[in-house]
């Protein structure tokens, strides 16, 4: 049996989220802490790829977004809870999210 080694990151470890072009491969760096606001296109003037096309919908709902926007939500969200329930035990969950990543 080969030993697998994994690290276990839980949300409130993050210190960055990286945003990565598809086409030329640059990247904008945010603090987790910072409300992230996502281009609509590439920052690179070269490039200038689409990012994140307009909603088109008159009354764009949560599920209009796509999965990798929602989740940039979510991790927001999950930092402002954990603030919260800080201050509010009773909120308190028993159990957090750990994010599982493999050794390089
Ligand atoms: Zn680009």
């Amino acid at each position: 049996m080969t030993p697998e080694r994994r690290w276990m990151v839980g949300i409130e470890e993050i210190r960055t989220i990286s945003l990565e072009c598809n086409e030329c491969k640059v990247r904008l760096s945010y603090s987790p802490d910072e409300m992230i606001d996502l281009p609509q296109t590439c920052p690179n003037s070269l490039c200038r790829s689409v990012w994140n096309p307009p909603n088109t919908k008159a009354a764009p709902t949560e599920f209009d977004a796509p999965a990798s926007v929602r989740l940039l939500r979510a991790i927001d969200r999950v930092k402002q809870e954990k603030r919260a329930i800080e201050a509010n035990s009773t909120l308190r969950q028993g159990f957090r999210i750990l994010l599982g990543f493999d050794e390089r």
